[in-house]
């Protein structure tokens, strides 16, 4: 068959593609530990699934408007407005597929052919082949672990071209957890905006910081409108990634335009999730504490158990729930990458986790440690014994 040339563009993702074979081998009766794919281990929260069931009672099965229903375009308002003090009105909201549309939407509406994007690197696997889908050119600006995965404004002048239209900006990181500091974020989308350049900010992990407040590009939305779209979605925080809700934040002409695009793609969101995500959104957040509380514990417990393996360098993780140790230096000519490195450690240690490569960093791979407690110490003990036996 004959396919179009916009396919050679993409490649299957990553994290999916490892958690498939995980999934493949478990099927086979093989006990494998998967800390490939980013999902919380909690189930969705109960007062969440009680509004979906009603709604399914009520037959809530309409078609929706694409853009999502005014009630969870209003929860999505009442979320900026409580965690950050901006005011922002429905028009400025679309509720999408998950995050993964929201970033889909913003870059097929903004990029034309040749446009350069800013990608801090280590960078989540989807952004170069969506950039690149969208016609743009990922400029990759890379951050190393002596540095904790941070960037900064001289990075970033470095990499600038005359053809500079946007960057990415995604804090906490997937997938090395490093978190960027207010005035970290602010100097970057100052920079930004004095050139003109349009900032995406994916927040998708920001009730996942685990010291101090959640940082946030939103109060720069409010000034600078027309300069910025932010990214979030329920996947993470409130333990529903199955169930596909995203949203944006931005001027209501880009909303406009992505509505236009999503219209003919997906139209909406499923009308459940929908009243799933005003119940998340509107009710309380005690579930994302307890799930927050629970990541910081295994992110202790894994960077303590991490710290005794020779060799390989782990910055500790400021938020989200991945580890990306480098584990070059553990490198021989029978595994002499990341990928080689994930395959051995599947088939030896029976434990997944994506391979480096796949964010732009060949020296790490990559862990979730959304997993029970005792199934995360299981899994690096089986690691231990693979990579120094
Ligand atoms: N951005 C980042 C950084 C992510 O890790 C994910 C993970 N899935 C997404 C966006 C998209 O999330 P989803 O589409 O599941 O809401
Ligand atoms: N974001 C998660 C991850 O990086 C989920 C998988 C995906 O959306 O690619 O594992």
């Amino acid at each position: 068959m004959k396919f179009a040339e916009r396919m050679k563009l993409l490649a299957p993702s990553a994290t999916f593609a490892v958690n498939t074979k995980a999934l493949e081998l478990k099927a086979k009766g093989i006990q494998v530990i998967s800390l490939a794919v980013g999902e919380p281990d909690a189930p969705t929260p109960a007062h969440i699934c009680e509004a979906a069931k009603k709604a399914i009672d009520e037959n809530f099965s309409k078609y929706t408007p694409v853009n999502g229903i005014m009630e969870f375009r209003q929860a999505v308002c009442h979320y900026f407005k409580r965690q950050y003090d901006v005011d922002a009105k429905p028009e400025n909201v679309i509720i999408t597929t998950g995050g993964k549309q929201s970033l889909a939407n913003t870059l097929m509406v903004l990029l034309n052919e040749g446009d350069d994007v800013l990608l801090p690197t280590p960078y989540w696997t989807s952004y170069p082949d969506l950039i690149r889908l969208a016609g743009g050119n990922p400029v990759l600006v890379k951050a190393d672990s002596s540095r904790a995965f941070h960037i900064d404004v001289s990075d970033l002048e470095k990499a600038v071209t005359p053809r500079t239209k946007m960057l990415i900006l995604n804090t906490p990181s997937n997938p090395t957890g490093a978190v960027y500091s207010q005035e970290e974020v602010d100097a970057m989308v100052q920079w930004c905006f004095e050139r003109d350049i349009f900032v995406l900010a994916d927040e998708i992990y920001d009730q996942l910081v685990f010291d101090g407040k959640p940082v946030s590009t939103a109060k720069w939305w409010q000034k600078f409108p027309e300069k910025i779209a932010v990214l979030n979605g329920l996947s993470k925080a409130f333990a529903m990634p199955g169930w596909r809700v995203g949203f944006t934040l931005a001027h209501e002409d880009l909303i406009k335009q992505c509505s236009k695009l999503q219209g003919h793609m997906t139209s909406h969101i499923c009308s459940i999730a929908q009243k799933a995500g005003v119940a998340a959104l509107d009710g309380s957040y005690d579930c994302v504490d307890e799930m927050r509380q629970s990541f910081i514990r295994r992110r202790d417990m894994a960077m303590e158990e991490i710290s005794t393996w020779p060799g390989v360098i782990c910055a500790k993780p400021a938020g989200a729930f991945y580890l990306f140790p480098d584990v070059s230096a553990l490198y021989t000519p029978e595994i002499p990458d990341s990928t080689a490195m994930c395959t051995y450690l599947l088939e030896k240690a029976h434990v997944a986790c994506v391979p480096g490569e796949a964010f732009g960093d060949p020296n790490c791979i990559r862990l979730s440690y959304a997993v029970a407690d005792e199934i995360l110490m299981d899994a690096l003990r089986l690691m231990k014994e693979a990579l120094y036996n």
